[in-house]
């Protein structure tokens, strides 16, 4: 009998991070905050769990042990939230980013049955916006038909993120435990190519919603800035993803990243932005809900959450 679908790629995500153990399911949960005119609802997907010679590849052990030890965490393994979210405006449902669907990994998945815990139907989102195309932002974008969960929205995604992902050759190109990624993502841009349209840095996507570069965690990686008065939020993808090393230590060198540098580098400038402007963060793997501010210390930052 030939393997399933998702037990391939189940595999694929056990490749990509280095084996990991679910944890345990959450329940499906959602947090609604208000900034300005617009309402902010943040949806979980659900929850990893990421060994650390994964997400930190580079730094000696006996570095992240120090900090992991000074700051009560685990040194062996970071947990780690999957946070969706969406926009109500007055005149749009946005919806940031799809969470992982049930074919990536264990622990995820669970975003539909939250959102409609929280009243939500899918088919009142009125565009979507993809901060990147990394399984766990937009394998949850498709549906049991291999079509979008949202067909009403224009699905929007970094015109360099795109280009990037649907390169023909690029699965061969990468290392080997993004091959997989690479596959299974080309596949469900395949799936969803008549929604897609591409979208630029600096594009205002609705009034006060515009999309800035933060590219390095993958090619066209993008946040969005949302604007309501006098109040700003950074929806900031995975610029930030860890709510220890990203803002301690973000010159580490983070696994998923596709490019370090410029990765450390849209960290550091988004950093100094968050704190020296006092926007709020909104990040779809900080602790639940994901949302806090940005402080200085010690020649570095913190993550402070609300
Ligand atoms: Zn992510």
């Amino acid at each position: 009998m030939m393997p399933s679908r998702r037990s391939v790629l189940a595999g694929a995500g056990g490749l990509l991070f280095g084996g990991l153990a679910a944890p345990a399911p959450a329940l499906a949960r959602h947090h609604r905050v208000m900034l300005g005119a617009f309402e902010v609802i943040v949806v979980s997907d659900g929850g990893l769990s990421l060994p650390i010679g994964f997400v930190l590849p580079e730094t000696p052990r006996a570095e992240t042990d120090a900090l992991f030890a000074a700051n009560g965490l685990d040194p062996a393994r970071l947990q780690s939230q999957v946070n969706v979210m969406l926009v109500r405006t007055p005149k749009d449902l946005i919806l940031i980013d799809a969470g992982g669907g049930t074919d990536f990994m264990a622990g995820l998945g669970q975003f539909p049955d939250a959102l409609k815990a929280a009243g939500i139907e899918a088919d009142k989102v009125t565009k979507v916006i993809f901060t990147h195309a990394h399984a766990d932002h937009l394998w949850g974008v498709i549906d049991d038909f291999d079509t979008s969960r949202y067909p009403g929205a224009p699905h929007l995604m970094s015109a360099a993120e795109l280009d990037y992902w649907r390169q023909p050759d690029l699965a061969t190109r990468l290392p080997d435990a993004f091959q997989a990624m690479a596959a299974g993502t080309a596949r469900r841009l395949r799936m969803i190519d008549d929604l897609l349209k591409p979208a630029r840095p600096g594009d205002e996507i609705a009034p006060g919603v515009s999309l800035v570069d933060t590219s390095g965690h993958t090619p066209g990686h993008v946040s969005v800035l949302l604007t309501s008065g006098s109040e700003q939020l950074l929806i900031g993808g995975d610029v930030l993803t860890q709510s220890l090393v990203s803002f301690a230590r973000p010159d580490w060198r983070w696994g998923a990243d596709m490019d370090a540098a410029r990765a450390a580098a849209s960290r550091r400038r988004t950093l100094d932005m968050l704190a020296t402007d006092r926007i709020a963060l909104l990040g779809t793997h900080l602790p639940w809900p994901g949302l806090g501010r940005v402080e200085r210390k010690d020649g570095a930052f913190r993550f402070v959450g609300a």
